[in-house]
């Protein structure tokens, strides 16, 4: 099967045994790769209503069929399982170069179920496939262990680690990759610890067969040159992901002191630039990648100096903005706190936020946290991040996430607990931002931005291209009260097809997304590599396909699902912004029914929120729509 390595590789780590499967073409053809075939394979194997750290639970990493290709930006890998962080369909993406040498090895999917009897690491080379003890790696931190790893094993491995917030079970731990890189959302790295598997070292050394090696090569090569000559290239690259920070806040969507306001006075400490000048050694890339946006430095601060890669704009929003830490050194060094303890930095923020607003509300006191807490405070983010990793005293209570915890502590704290569905809400607030709250509402994994990114919608005229958006309005004013548009349904709706085809087909987005790389150069690199004529308006009726399949999981693991878990936190429907240019706004319960109802039906879903039997059989799912039924998920 051209584009594909052809196998899938799967591991009982409880029995040992290993297995390799040819890939379906079948598969292929109807999920493409990567986030397809995690939502295919969980939706097929995973045993329904097992708590996510059963050893029954699926570990998916999947390739797709342009990773390691000549295409640019191809070194993603993605993961799924069931998510410990909400109970329902996880995935999460990472960037490196850990897929490419998976797929040079000879796979284009590691399955993993069971539970190894003690700590392990999984040794991939080639066809040479091992169980090893993990006993000199279980309990280093996520960067340490993978240096120490390649020392032992050899540089040319690339090596995925957890750190010690994956062995503790730490509803949101992530997955560490290549000294910075992560796979931060949904829990997957605590899915990996429940495992006892403490890291995957991988060395490849095979070739991929490819339909037309010459107009492959050649569409890779021209694609490259164009990339580089589009507008924004010039102006992404230098500051990645943090050069937005300027415009997030001017138009006043910054999240500030957990998401209380959305605007924050400090923000030219924190933004692109001062990476730049204060923390910057060198860009750093994925596999294939001509927009270097990693920017890997060094940091000092009073509690000490660390390397690290980032911070990146969500970890600026949640802990420069969130958690209001007022220097870019010291952003830098919480991301890299989080990195070394195998903690997804947004949830981490996130929580730490709300544990301080219940300390300043008086909900949590001194007794209950160990001491007191506050906003502005590197001590206070470091103290609650070692808690939470050792699960000692309160820090037991914030590794269940923010949504649990609101549960435990009640007394109201849940309207300030932000997260959808249990996942704790990335870097924008939206509260004059009504299609992209429409976003992460219904975002499939809980809140979460890489699944529809549409504040252009709510906000037109403040973002027209890049250049607007990496360098700022420059001015902060008044914003005009964003409108409640029953067309914010449709286009988050394509948003939502389109920003995840880029996880199935295994390549980054933003040369796309930020730089304007047209799709018809994919529909061509596609083509060559696969042999397969597909239109990119084919590829998103996939994608389509692999969004209802996600919604359908979710429906039958979770008990109750539908409407209801799709609604944000009240504070944003209650609590208009004190400050900053979109003061004074909040969206109504109402409005927000309404934005669902335009959602549901331009779905084809039923009021409940879920995909009727017609609308599964349109796309393809007839035999998910009879599994559902046969066990008693209530769809119409
Ligand atoms: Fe990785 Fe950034 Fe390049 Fe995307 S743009 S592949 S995230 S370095």
């Amino acid at each position: 099967m051209y584009g594909y390595a052809g196998t899938i590789l799967r591991i009982d780590l409880s029995s040992g045994t290993i297995e390799k499967q040819p890939l379906d073409e079948n598969l292929a053809e109807r999920f493409i790769g990567g986030r397809g075939f995690v939502a295919k394979l969980l939706f097929d194997e995973l045993p329904r209503g097992i708590d996510p750290y059963d050893a029954q639970n699926l570990f998916i990493a999947a390739t797709g069929p342009l990773s390691g290709h000549l295409v640019p930006a191809s070194g993603k890998t993605h993961f799924g399982t069931k998510s410990p962080a909400t109970g329902g369909y996880a995935d999460s993406n990472m960037g490196g170069h850990f897929g490419p040498a998976l797929k040079y090895a000879g796979y284009d999917v590691l399955l993993l179920t069971g539970c190894a009897p003690a700590p392990s690491y999984l040794f991939i080379e080639d066809g040479q496939v091992e169980i090893r003890p993990a006993d000199a790696y279980w309990g280093q931190g996520a960067l340490i262990a993978e240096k120490n790893m390649k020392t032992d094993l050899g540089e040319d491995f690339q090596v995925l680690t957890i750190g010690p917030a994956g062995e503790q079970r730490v509803r949101y731990a992530c997955l560490s990759h290549d000294f910075g890189r992560q796979a931060g959302r949904s829990g997957v790295g605590a899915v990996l610890g429940s495992k006892r598997i403490k890291a995957i070292a991988v060395r490849g050394t095979g070739s991929l067969p490819v339909f037309d090696v010459k107009k492959a090569f050649a569409a890779g090569k021209d694609a490259f040159k164009k990339v580089s000559a589009k507008p924004g290239f010039t102006e992404w690259t230098p500051e990645g992901t943090a050069g937005i920070t300027n415009w997030v806040n001017e138009v006043g969507v910054f999240p500030t002191r957990n998401f209380k306001t959305s605007f924050s006075d400090h923000y030219e400490e924190i933004n692109g630039k001062a990476i730049l000048k204060k923390l910057k050694i060198t860009d750093k890339g994925c596999y294939c990648c001509p927009t270097p946006c990693g920017k890997y430095g060094h940091t000092r601060t009073k509690l000490g100096d660390a390397y690290v890669e980032g911070p990146e704009y969500e970890t600026i929003a949640l802990f420069g903005g969130n958690c209001e830490l007022k220097t870019i050194e010291e952003v830098a060094y919480a991301n890299y706190l989080c990195d070394e303890l195998g903690l997804d930095t947004i949830s981490a923020g996130a929580v730490i936020s709300w544990t301080i607003e219940c300390f300043e509300k008086g909900l949590l006191g001194e007794k209950e946290i160990g001491r007191p807490v506050k906003f502005s405070d590197l001590e206070t983010v470091d103290y609650l991040l070692e808690k939470i990793v050792a699960r000692e005293g309160i820090g037991d209570l914030l590794a269940e996430g923010v949504k649990k915890a609101a549960e435990k502590v009640g007394q109201g704290s849940d309207a300030f607990a932000i997260h959808v569905k249990g996942l704790e809400w990335t870097g924008y607030e939206c509260r004059n931002a009504p299609s992209m709250m429409l976003a992460y509402m219904t975002a499939d994994i809980g809140a979460h931005h890489a699944r529809a990114w549409v504040l252009g919608h709510d906000m037109a005229g403040a973002w027209t291209n890049v250049h607007d958006l990496v360098s700022g309005g420059g001015t902060v004013e008044r914003q005009p009260p964003a409108q409640i548009k029953a067309d914010s349904a449709r286009f988050v709706i394509d948003s939502q097809h389109t920003r995840p085809l880029f996880d199935a087909l295994g390549i980054c987005r933003l040369q796309l997304m930020e730089l304007g790389f047209e799709v018809e150069n994919y529909e061509e690199l596609f083509h060559h590599i696969t042999g397969k004529k597909r239109t990119w308006k084919e590829m998103l009726g996939v994608s389509e396909r692999i969004w209802n399949l996600t919604r359908a999981i979710s429906a039958r693991e979770i008990e109750g699902f539908g409407r209801c878990w799709d609604f944000p936190p009240e504070r944003f429907s209650t609590e208009p912004i004190p400050s900053g240019p979109n003061e004074g706004y909040f969206i109504p319960k109402e409005s927000l029914e309404q934005l669902l109802d335009w959602y549901y039906a331009a779905r084809g879903w039923d009021t409940n929120g879920l995909p009727t039997r017609e609308t599964l059989v349109r796309l393809g799912l007839e035999d998910v729509a009879d599994v559902l039924r046969v066990e008693g998920v209530p769809i119409s």
